[in-house]
């Protein structure tokens, strides 16, 4: 399965905004946007006396977005047809999708560090969605659905590390932990406003729709 293989800091210096993409690293002073939250290259530092169109305002706002879920531009496009085959807000469905996805509800659980992590982690099988195994980061749960670690990964290293760095009121309001059998349930899908997202997906239709 393609995937992106950069260096990933460097997507949140083009955003000019932390995108966490690198799980525990992310809160702390060696991220590196905390010194140099700039474009990377030559001319990063120019760059921001530049006047941006408003093409390039959109673009960066899907770039923003469709990095922040670590997808590709053909998964983050056919999630967007999805949600504009949808009922409802196209850009508002656009977040749903993403949000309901396995490996994000993995990450946001704490079951991994970053949705990089929680994909490897599903893509290995590590993961049972009501009982039976899953091995697709883009499975979309629907409310009720319990994700939970096979018995035969419960012992794995990585799980147990970032689930200790959670606490109780970091687990979104739509999901439900149980530390304990590490195991979640997906309460519902959220609505847009529960979503912790510092974007504009309408920005994203406008530019789609062109
Ligand atoms: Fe982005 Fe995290 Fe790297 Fe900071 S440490 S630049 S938030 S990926």
């Amino acid at each position: 399965m393609a995937r992106y293989t950069g260096a990933v800091c460097k997507l949140c210096r083009r955003e000019r905004q932390k995108l966490f993409l690198k799980g525990s690293k992310c809160y702390t002073e060696k991220c590196p946007m905390e010194r140099r939250a700039y474009p990377p290259g030559q001319h990063g530092l120019d760059s921001r006396r530049s006047k941006a169109t408003e093409y390039g305002i959109q673009l960066r706002e899907k770039q923003k977005i469709k990095r922040s879920y670590h997808l590709l531009e053909k998964q983050f496009r056919r999630t967007f047809e999805k949600a504009n085959r949808q009922r409802g807000v196209t850009g508002e469905n656009l977040i749903k999708l993403l949000e309901s996805r396995l490996d994000n509800t993995v990450y946001r659980l704490g079951l991994a560090s970053s949705r990089s992590a929680a994909r490897q982690l599903v893509l290995h099988r590590h993961f049972l969605v009501n009982g039976r195994p899953v091995n697709i980061p883009s499975y979309y749960l629907r409310p009720g659905d319990i994700i939970q670690v096979r018995t035969k990964s419960k012992k794995i290293d990585v799980i147990h590390e970032s689930l200790r760095r959670v606490t109780e009121q970091q687990v979104p309001s739509w999901l439900q932990l149980d530390k304990a059998n590490l195991k979640g349930t997906l309460l519902s899908i959220p609505e847009r406003e529960e979503v912790p997202l510092n974007a504009n997906e309408q920005l994203i239709v406008e530019l789609y729709s062109k």
